[in-house]
């Protein structure tokens, strides 16, 4: 009889107990709002946002409702305007179009290499179509960072990455998000750190610093933000742009503190169980290993694995015996969009460019999330249920 896997795909670890504690002090206070606060009292979220402007080494956080508004803020924050075109990966999830989208925006994808980062070459070549790139570091692979900069230094570009799945992560020792005008993350509950909802957007740029906070509703109370530039910062924003309310609150923040703590604890543990499975599927027949460059700093949250020329039926026997073994995968070369997976052919609402280097891999892309709740055992365990399946598809071809 042959093994199957009994963990869930979607089980996280539970809220730290400091977490929880700050948490119910916060709800007997009664002063959830970012901007209640008792007399000589430094709200949680002001307090997060040092926090984690610190950890990434920013001048500027800010706290918000979502990863999804983090970018949409950013994007308005430096100007982009309704009809703009923004540069963005091909590959990444529904939230980062979505967010060009939210300003009246249209997306210019990027292609995606076998490395699963953005093409480099063709991002050279749509360089002039748009002055800010959304650069999403999808399920966590980090591009030359070096490169990218250049060609986007070169020609104007500002940009902004998404670091939904890079909190933690970092380039050649420097933290994703610190490369580009504006970092954003998130911290919904399939991320790095867990508020059910939430993000942070984080910049050295006084102006934009500014504007986002003026953006995320902070009416004149924006001396409350002490990972803030100074008031003068503000004189003119203050009257010139609108507040789209998306405010973090202290219930989430309290949530957050201890496991910012925790992070780099955090981080680390997910790395040895992407370090087991992808130890574990090393030299199986017709399965390709994403390289990871020796310059990235991974933080191994989610795993994928590319079956590069397969047939869409080939690669949907693999997931569904895969499937009845316990072993969840997801693929995102399917037809129709499905739960969180779905394609820049999918995003309807914007134009659909022809990109056949793309829909090859994407055609091949396999993923699976590894939560904390896994332990080394079972990320073992995984790889051999994958690694037998995959190896009897490929044979019986
Ligand atoms: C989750 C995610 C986001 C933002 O998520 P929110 O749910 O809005 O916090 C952005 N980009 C990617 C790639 C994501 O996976």
């Amino acid at each position: 009889m042959s093994e199957i896997f009994q963990g869930s795909f979607t089980q996280q670890e539970p809220i730290p107990e400091a977490g929880i504690e700050a948490a119910i002090a916060v709800m007997r206070g009664g002063r959830l709002h970012r901007y209640n606060t008792a007399p000589g009292e430094t709200s949680e979220t002001a307090l997060l946002e040092q926090e984690f402007a610190a950890y990434v080494g920013a001048k500027y956080c800010l706290a918000v409702a979502s990863g999804g508004y983090a970018m949409a803020t950013a994007l308005r924050a430096l100007g982009v305007k309704p009809g703009d075109k923004v540069l963005s990966n091909a590959f990444t999830l529904a939230p980062v179009p979505g967010a060009i989208a939210a300003l009246g925006a249209e997306p210019v994808y990027v292609g995606v290499t076998e490395a699963l980062t953005i093409d480099l070459d063709d991002l050279e070549a749509k360089i002039g179509e748009a002055s800010v790139l959304l650069l999403s570091h999808m399920r966590g692979h980090i591009v030359d960072m070096d490169r990218l900069m250049a060609i986007c230094d070169a020609a104007g570009v500002r940009v902004v990455e998404d670091c939904a799945h890079t909190m933690g992560a970092a380039w050649r020792g420097r933290p994703s998000g610190r490369f580009g005008a504006v970092g954003c993350y998130s911290c919904q509950t399939y991320k790095h750190v867990n508020s059910g909802e939430g993000g942070f957007l984080v910049t050295d740029d006084p102006e934009v610093a500014a504007r986002s906070i003026m953006l995320s509703g902070s009416y004149m109370l924006f001396e409350r933000h002490d990972a803030a530039p100074s008031p003068e910062a503000f004189a003119q924003i203050k009257y010139e742009t609108p507040n789209i309310s998306g405010r973090m609150d202290n219930l989430r923040a309290a949530i957050l503190r201890p496991q910012l703590a925790d992070l780099d604890t955090q981080c680390a543990r997910w790395t040895e169980r992407y370090q087991v499975l992808e130890d574990g599927l090393r030299e199986t027949p017709g399965l390709q290993i994403i390289p990871r460059p020796e310059e990235e700093t991974v933080v191994g949250s989610s795993f994928q694995f590319l079956l590069l020329d397969w047939s869409g039926d080939k690669v949907g026997d693999v997931l569904a015996r895969c499937g009845a073994r316990g072993v969840e995968l997801k693929w995102f070369g399917g037809a129709e969009p499905v739960a969180f997976t779905s394609r820049y052919d999918s995003w309807r609402y914007a134009p659909t460019p022809s990109l056949p280097k793309t829909d090859r891999i994407l055609a091949g892309i396999i993923d699976m999330r590894v939560p904390l709740t896994f332990s080394r055992e079972d990320c073992a365990q995984i790889a051999r249920i994958i690694k037998a399946e995959v190896s009897a598809v490929y044979q019986a071809s």
